[in-house]
């Protein structure tokens, strides 16, 4: 049997990072087992989707580096899904039904004052051919429900184990609205059949549609997949990420300057025991993914959590990767390894290494303290800078010479120098940056010209 898992977003907002990681899940787990990926779009809901939503998608999914191996709309199916529906309706599984849905809210509310749970009473089973006639007439189109057997329905979870239903507790589902438009149920029982997926992973939203699903796939005369079903994973203050539309988009983290292989690394982990680690490509989290190890509680996304993987996430890019980058925001290739080198510790987002290209390449304008023993430091400083070539040992030999010359050390000795070279308090190692800023910008700067 080849894997088959599906990513089924509904191209109805951003994808967030609760889809992203349903995405992710169910990309690692078709590679890992050596089978396909199908991404389908569900745009039954013709007025909430939208095309820019579909291409949203798409191109969060290709950041990601999530690439699908088919892909399809639900809409293009749609002679898949009326084939069916008459299907089910000549074997007797459906019946038409003509409350509205203000009817329907009425008895649920009724139902629950009553302390009963607000599972659909079946009542249009009871109607007459005379009173449908009569409904007709007054211009009522039926909705179509799928009567459900009234057994218990169980699978065994991927992710949570053993769940079992009793198909008592749910309401038939509706499969055909009044429009005559397919609902989800249908549309997703359908293509999952026809088109051989193996694995349905998802969030738990879907866990209470489950048992339904089940019993469809059976009345197709086809096995139902296996189910897996992805904890929610909450904002920082607790609130279900998909509550919001669009709250915590794959979007905003792309604009933010996040590398896609820290958010892959972060959300292939989140949710489980193992510890979040930064890994140098998909490939990787692929070998080490184990989809047990996700647990039925719900995670936290911390957007601070993220952003200290990736700097671990760029802290392990070596140069070559990071060239085409560096050239973009100027660095000259030749110098890329030793630039590289120097500053890929002290990043938060790769936008970062621009900051220090400058303070390499200048204008800086230094910062020149003006206390006694700071004066004396840089007059050292400029009197012993030795001539070129540098390499990383001459920071140690200059700084050494300028502690006997100012006889002072530590940090009234290093800090004077950096505020003048750098501008800035804290930084990469000053060794590796110093043979790169060069002799003319470092006794410029040392004199307080900006340079
Ligand atoms: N379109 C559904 C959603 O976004 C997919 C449900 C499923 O995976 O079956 O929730």
């Amino acid at each position: 049997m080849t894997v088959k898992t599906r990513f089924a977003p509904s191209p109805t907002g951003r994808l967030h990072v609760g889809n992203a990681r349903t995405a992710l899940v169910n990309w690692l787990y078709a590679r890992q087992s050596g089978g396909l990926m199908q991404l389908r779009i569900d745009d039954t809901d013709r007025d909430r989707s939208l095309d820019v939503h579909v291409e949203g998608i798409l191109a969060d999914l290709d950041w990601l580096g999530l690439a699908a191996d088919e892909c399809f709309r639900q809409t293009d199916r749609a002679d898949r899904h009326a084939a069916a529906f008459d299907g089910l309706v000549a074997s007797g599984r459906l019946y038409p039904c003509y409350e509205t849905p203000e009817e329907l809210g009425i008895r649920r509310k009724a139902q629950l004052a009553a302390g009963r749970p607000p599972v659909y009473d079946r009542a249009a089973l009871r109607l007459t051919d005379a009173d449908r006639q009569t409904l007709e007439a007054d211009g009522r189109r039926p909705h179509w429900r799928f009567r459900l057997d009234d057994r218990e329905t169980a699978w065994d979870d991927m992710i949570r184990g053993r769940i079992e239903v009793h198909a008592g507790s749910l309401s038939d589902p509706v499969l055909i609205r009044a429009d005559g438009a397919p609902t989800y149920t249908l549309a997703t029982v359908v293509d999952d059949a026809e088109t051989g997926v193996t694995h349905v992973i998802r969030g738990e939203d879907h866990i209470t549609n489950t048992a339904a699903q089940i019993q469809l796939f059976h009345a197709f005369g086809a096995d139902e997949p296996r189910f897996g079903h992805l904890a929610w994973l909450l904002d920082p203050a607790g609130a279900g990420l998909s509550k919001r539309i669009g709250s915590m988009a794959v979007g905003d983290l792309r604009d933010d300057g996040i590398e896609p292989m820290a958010v892959a690394a972060f959300l292939t982990r989140l949710g489980t025991s193992d510890a979040v680690e930064p890994a140098p490509d998909l490939a990787a989290l692929v070998a080490s993914f184990d989809i047990t190890r996700f647990g039925r509680a719900a995670a936290r996304f911390d957007p601070a959590e993220l952003l200290l993987l990736n700097a671990r996430q760029l802290r392990l890019a070596d140069a070559a990767a990071a060239a085409p980058r560096l050239a973009a925001i100027g660095v000259p290739d030749a110098m890329a390894p030793a630039f590289w080198d120097a500053v890929s510790g002290n990043l938060e987002r790769f936008g970062d290494a621009a900051i220090w290209w400058r303070v390499v390449a200048g204008p800086v304008d230094p910062v020149i303290l003006d206390d006694d023993t700071s004066r004396a430091v840089l007059a050292a400083a400029r009197d012993t800078l030795p001539d070129e070539p540098w390499d990383e040992a001459s920071w140690g030999l200059w700084t050494k010479a300028v502690q006997i010359r100012a006889g002072v050390k530590g940090k009234a000795l290093f800090r004077p120098l950096r505020l003048a070279l750098t501008a800035s308090e804290h930084g990469p190692e000053l060794k590796k940056l110093l043979p790169m800023i060069g002799r003319a910008r470092v006794l410029a700067r040392l004199c307080g010209e900006a340079a």
